[in-house]
């Protein structure tokens, strides 16, 4: 026997989602829940799969059940497939596991011949709807199963509407729509060399194969890429008998999502447009209207609808975002899941979920995608800021964006690969506009309401999106929009703000993020939940303070040579590099002295009360001193003027000791603690300046936590030295101004042979924190600074490695090396506190890792502080769960 291909609605369970896809279990448990579902089946995922074993060929048995299961639904509703005076119409969709909207195909309609067009128009006793949905039903089986280009079919349709002298298709008689129907069929055959396939079964078997076949369409793989999505689950097919909102004014149809998708507000938020078919509303075709104004255009169904709507999101205990179609008169629930929704929303909705008692806290912080804070912690308009709004739109995606305007998906990508700021202006945009909207920083579409797909697509990537704004005139042929009579050209600076609907002229200046009530809220139940402490990596007191605002508890990393590079201390840091003797040197780390000490003042006192890890200087000395072409340049003009002699010596004298710097290799060069070393005195400074501003401050009564940390030890002697040097400084400090402080002394994890003998490393460090920028490029051994732009994309695209290796941990390769530390490092030193201040420290799946490993702290940057604390309470979530 064949295996079970086929699972009518009520047969498949909510379960089954691997096999039926998330539609088709949706469809089944709504079927089970008594909401009006029309009837229908699906085909597994399964089906799929072997479709592609077999080299792209229905399985066998699989025809075989589905005759049965039209049969019932031909029971369900009295009608029969082919029949041509009741016909059986039905919708074939794809439905992966997971939501991939508009990626792939759907063909509704599907039934429908030259005989069953007028069964359908005598039973509705509606000539003009049966061949509208005739006309429809070929356009996309020719677009979608046949490959015929959708313009083609739009050329067809303009000509009907010049010859009858109409401007909308909904004008279009019954007579034109006959002969807009044979003109595709004429096209279909001119394309293809063969008919439009009449007979309705061969109609569903070219319709499933064409769903089978989208699941490897361009657009579909892309998505799977940017959403981490495998290849290789397949796409269910879910055929079901069709309802039609192009009945007559008292149908219609519409979506609408339980809570608003944009702020999470409890209110049924969504648009409808009666006398018509859903691809009018998602398309953005015709522009619909709220979904409140169906209770003054039939009471009765609004209320049902909003009965059903309230019990769907009780049963699946989240925002629902739901499909419906009113048959004269009848609703039915289409399809519904999940909602997609913008940060704030998400937020809202979880908060509110668990205030409601829907939900726990654990869930609710389960809920929330971390990445998709970031648009939160991001920059909008400064509400003060002068502004020529140009028009206004529909407000359909938050944040605010400045950029070039270009209308070409093409274009925009382009020219974001070369790091130029662009909006992506559309009258509306398709699944295959996807890497332009990637590549942009935000969205303008002169169509197309908020379920749109640029609008949907948008509020997904945390993209700014401003849609619907009609009073945009875009030329496509000469790349302009006009405006109120005023014509832009591409790359005009425009701006928008997805929060109010605003089009600007220019760009806007643009504000700090705040937290919304919720959001601390959930942060606070966050903090209740999660095991890790987050710290913040801050050089200076106001990124600290920002951090601090944020919640960070501490500071993991304060990279001393930022400090180093302000323009006022360069000359003094270069004289201090370029000191040939003891004495010299000196004289320069005098000067240096009480700036570091003002520096640490300044973070130490933000910071009160928490820990603040300062890292003494690690860069390649060359970093701070002057470009060898750029001297070579100054000396070749200077010789050729030839009457400046004093500073000509002076720059070849400096060349020569530049030159006499300069490494083959610098990042594996002198730097580091090998600069502490070579030259302890810059160390002694640096360690003297964190004591001197200690003790002023525990003079003030301020409570500090300095932690000196030494960079990129290879070995336990290094730190021994280094932390002797430390010491002294503290004790000589100490002494000096007649306080006492404590202070820690640790280690950076940068170098696998770090953490290939953390046992004796611990032996001389009170905390461990993983570099894993450095210990990444160490580890593998790809230069961080050139790996990106030259050869990682092809590790990326040949599946070598998974994940850029810098931005998320390589648990398998660096995480063997932090375990290993962790745990040698813990036997040696019991009290051994262990964080991690790379990049990853603000990533949310090394963040899970760093709670697996038992790490004590992650530290970021300030602005990822809230992901952070969100992702570790996830990670305590669910390892709590396993
Ligand atoms: C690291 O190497 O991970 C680190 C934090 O140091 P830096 O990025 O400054 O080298
Ligand atoms: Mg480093």
């Amino acid at each position: 026997m064949s295996k079970k291909f086929v699972y009518l609605f009520r047969e498949g369970q909510a379960s089954m989602r691997d096999l039926l896809g998330g539609k088709g279990a949706n469809l089944a448990e709504m079927t089970n829940i008594g909401l009006p579902v029309p009837p229908g089946f699906t085909i597994t995922t399964e089906a799929c799969n072997d479709y592609y074993a077999l080299g792209r060929n229905l399985p066998e048995g699989l025809w075989e059940q589905i005759g049965p299961a039209l049969g019932d639904i031909e029971k369900a509703t009295g009608k029969k497939f082919g029949d041509k005076d009741n016909p059986l119409l039905v919708s074939v969709r794809s439905g992966a596991k997971f939501s991939m909207p508009g990626m792939m195909d759907t063909i509704l309609n599907l039934g429908l011949n030259d005989e069953t067009v007028e069964g359908l128009a005598a039973s509705t006793q509606n000539a003009r709807f049966a061949y509208d949905s005739y006309r429809r039903f070929i356009q996309m089986f020719g677009d979608v199963v046949l490959e015929v280009e959708h313009h083609e079919f739009e050329r067809i349709l303009e000509e009907a509407k010049e010859k009858q002298n109409v401007n909308y298709d909904s004008e279009l008689t019954a007579e034109s729509l006959k002969g807009v129907v044979e003109g595709y069929k004429r096209l279909i055959q001119r394309r293809t060399g063969s008919p439009f396939p009449l007979d309705p079964m061969k109609q569903l078997e070219q319709a499933i194969l064409a769903v089978f076949r989208s699941w490897n369409n361009d657009r579909a793989i892309v998505y799977r890429r940017i959403n981490s999505i495998p290849d290789n689950i397949g796409t269910a097919v879910n055929v079901q008998s069709m309802v039609f909102g192009n009945m007559g004014n008292d149908s219609g149809t519409g979506v609408a999502f339980t809570r608003n998708p944009s702020t999470g507000e409890r209110v049924l938020y969504g648009e409808y447009l009666m006398n018509a078919q859903g691809e009018d509303v998602v398309a953005g075709i015709r522009t619909p209207q709220p979904i409140k104004s169906l209770e003054d255009e039939n009471k009765a169904i609004y209320a049902q609808f909003v009965e059903t709507s309230n019990s769907l999101e009780a049963h699946y205990r989240d925002m629902q975002d739901i499909e419906f179609t009113i048959e004269r008169g009848r609703l039915y629930i289409l399809q519904t899941r999940n909602g997609k929704r913008t940060a704030p929303a998400a937020i809202r909705v979880a908060v509110e979920l668990c205030r409601e008692g829907v939900i726990s806290k654990e869930e609710a912080i389960a809920r929330i995608e971390p990445g998709q804070l970031d648009q939160l912690l991001h920059r909008r308009m400064d509400s003060e800021a002068k502004l020529e709004v140009i028009a206004k739109g529909l407000p359909a995606s938050p944040g605010a964006a400045s950029g070039k305007i270009v209308f070409d998906a093409d274009e925009a990508e382009r020219l974001g690969h070369t790091g130029e700021r662009v909006l992506l202006v559309r009258t509306e945009t398709t699944p295959d506009d996807i890497h332009g909207i990637l590549a942009a920083q935000g969205i303008l579409t002169s169509r197309g309401g908020m379920t749109s797909h640029a609008a949907v697509v948008a509020r997904h990537m945390g993209k700014p999106a401003v849609c619907g704004c009609e009073a945009l005139r875009i030329d496509y042929a000469h790349n302009t929009v006009t405006i109120d009579g005023v014509t832009y050209p591409e790359g005009t600076l425009f701006s928008i703000d997805g929060t109010t609907g605003r089009v600007i002229k220019g760009a806007v200046p643009m504000i700090d993020p705040e937290l919304s009530e919720e959001f601390k809220e959930l942060l606070g139940w966050a903090d209740e939940i999660r095991t890790l402490k987050v710290l913040a990596n801050a050089d200076n007191p106001r990124d600290a303070q920002k951090a601090r605002d944020f919640g960070a508890q501490g500071i993991g990393l304060c990279r001393t040579e930022h400090m180093f590079m302000d323009p006022a201390r360069i000359p003094i840091v270069q004289e201090m590099i370029l000191a040939q003797t003891l004495p010299e040197r000196e004289v320069a780390l005098a000067k240096l002295l009480p700036m570091q000490e003002e520096d640490f003042y300044g973070i130490l006192k933000v910071m009160a009360g928490f820990p603040v890890t300062i890292r003494l200087l690690d860069p390649p000395l060359h970093e701070f001193l002057p470009n060898v072409e750029e001297l070579v340049v100054d000396i070749t003009k200077l010789k050729l003027q030839g009457d400046r002699e004093e500073e000509l010596n002076e720059k070849e004298v400096l060349l020569r000791k530049v030159r006499a710097l300069s490494e083959m290799n610098p990042m594996l060069g002198h730097r580091g603690c090998r600069l502490g070393i070579t030259f302890p005195e810059i160390y002694a400074m640096q360690a003297r300046a964190i004591f001197q501003a200690s003790a002023r401050l525990v003079k003030e009564g301020c409570e500090i936590h300095p932690e000196v940390m030494i960079p990129l030890v290879i070995h336990v002697k290094e730190l021994a030295k280094l932390r002797k040097v430390t010491e002294e400084a503290a004790q000589t400090v100490m002494a000096e101004q007649g306080v006492t402080f404590s202070y820690t002394i640790g280690t950076m994890i940068e170098v696998p042979r770090a953490a290939l003998t953390a046992d004796e490393v611990a032996t001389a460090a009170d905390f461990f924190s993983f570099g894993t920028n450095d210990l990444t490029q160490t580890t593998l051994g790809f230069s961080r600074d050139d790996a990106e732009g030259k050869f990682l994309p092809a590790y990326l695209e040949q599946n070598i490695l998974e994940h850029n290796p810098f931005a998320v941990l390589d648990r398998i390769g660096v995480g063997k090396l932090m375990k290993m530390g962790v745990q040698l490092g813990r036997e040696a030193n019991p009290g051994l506190k262990v964080g991690i201040c790379g990049e990853h420290g603000g990533d949310p799946s090394s963040i899970e890792f760093c709670h697996q490993i038992g790490l004590n702290y992650v530290s970021c940057s300030p602005f990822r502080v809230p992901i952070a604390c969100l992702a570790a309470a996830q990670a305590a979530v669910s390892s709590k769960g396993q």
